[in-house]
């Protein structure tokens, strides 16, 4: 563990005065760049066949914010996509903060900037919360003293973190804070998978979401009026609460379910009802998965696996009883 300390640190303490010259690979960076990820491997036991330690100071021209990361190859090979443990040395190089956080680049390209922050905000708090973690690390967004966007994007993505200054030698917790991090990610591995953006999150109206909870929980009864306005009661005053709400949905290719919709002119493959217009003009059907996608049922987001159905059809084939779906 000494060996990585020192470079650290000596890395933080010169970095800054590297950067005001021209981009060059000098034997100095190369510590950084080459050594400390060999040390890095050894001093902290991570194991070669299952994790990749990568590390950057910038290509061509030196990165606002030069990392350190460990991948788990099953989930990524790429520090922007996925999630990692990372080291992230603040912009004025003062100090260093070991990350267990999600790649940044992902959001950006599905989501663009703006919503990207927001998602990639949404699911460090979203994963943090579900993480077991020892209580002197940092929950949330960290502060790299930067002004980019990739830089702004390691901020966000951070789920938790801790900060070391550099005008001080790492302490002796540094091996056990990076084990504990470690340990974090295998969580979050077991958690998330290989697919980040899998998940949707949405946020749902609170009230709403309560009041249909407590209807399915009444309709089985008879519907009066005095139950109707107990129910009204309970989710009344619920209507500003807003909260998050993941949904372990599988995104679905939006493009196959419309060439699907195209191929049969948005008639109906099971009853040939012809589609209604809608208000933006454009014929309206439904795209439906033959086999349900998911996990335990494999079924694929693939036109092999879809067909094109009219509303109803498609609510009966999803809800109705074998007896229904036989008529059909
Ligand atoms: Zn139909």
């Amino acid at each position: 563990m000494e060996k990585t300390k020192e470079i650290i640190n000596g890395f933080g303490k010169r970095h800054l005065q590297t950067k005001d010259r021209p981009f060059k690979y000098t034997d100095e960076v190369r510590e950084f760049t080459d050594t400390l990820r060999e040390v890095f491997y050894d001093e902290f036991k991570i194991d070669r066949n299952q994790f990749l330690i990568k590390t950057s100071v910038g290509q061509g021209a030196w990165a606002e914010v030069p990392w350190l990361v460990v991948l788990d190859k099953e989930v990524t090979n790429k520090a922007e996509n996925g999630y990692y443990v990372a080291l992230l040395f603040s912009a004025d190089m003062t100090s260093v903060h070991l990350v267990v956080g999600f790649g940044w680049m992902q959001f950006e390209r599905e989501y663009g900037i703006k919503d990207g922050r927001g998602r990639i905000k949404q699911y460090a708090k979203h994963y943090a919360d579900r993480l077991a973690f020892d209580k002197s690390f940092s929950v949330g967004e960290i502060d790299l003293h930067s002004s980019g966007t990739l830089a702004r994007g390691y901020e966000l993505g951070a789920m938790i973190s801790k900060e070391y200054h550099l005008d001080q030698v790492l302490p002796d917790s540094f091996k056990m804070d990076v084990g504990i991090s470690m340990d974090v990610y295998k969580q979050l591995k077991e958690i998330v998978g290989s697919s980040v953006l899998n998940v949707e999150i949405e946020e749902k109206d609170n009230s709403d979401d309560d009041f249909s909870k407590a209807v399915a929980k009444e309709t089985f009864g008879e519907i009066t009026d005095e139950k109707m306005q107990k129910l009204i009661d309970q989710v009344k005053g619920g209507t500003q609460k807003r909260r998050q709400q993941f949904l372990n949905k599988i995104v679905r290719n939006k493009k196959f379910a419309e060439y699907i919709k195209q191929r049969n002119s948005y008639i109906c493959e099971l009853c040939g009802r012809e589609p209604f217009i809608q208000k933006n003009g454009r014929p309206y059907a439904e795209a439906d998965h033959i086999i349900p996608l998911g996990a335990d049922t494999k079924g694929v987001d693939l036109p092999v696996n879809m067909r094109c159905l009219c509303a109803q059809c498609h609510a009966v084939v999803t809800h109705g009883s074998i007896e229904e779906i036989k008529n059909l």
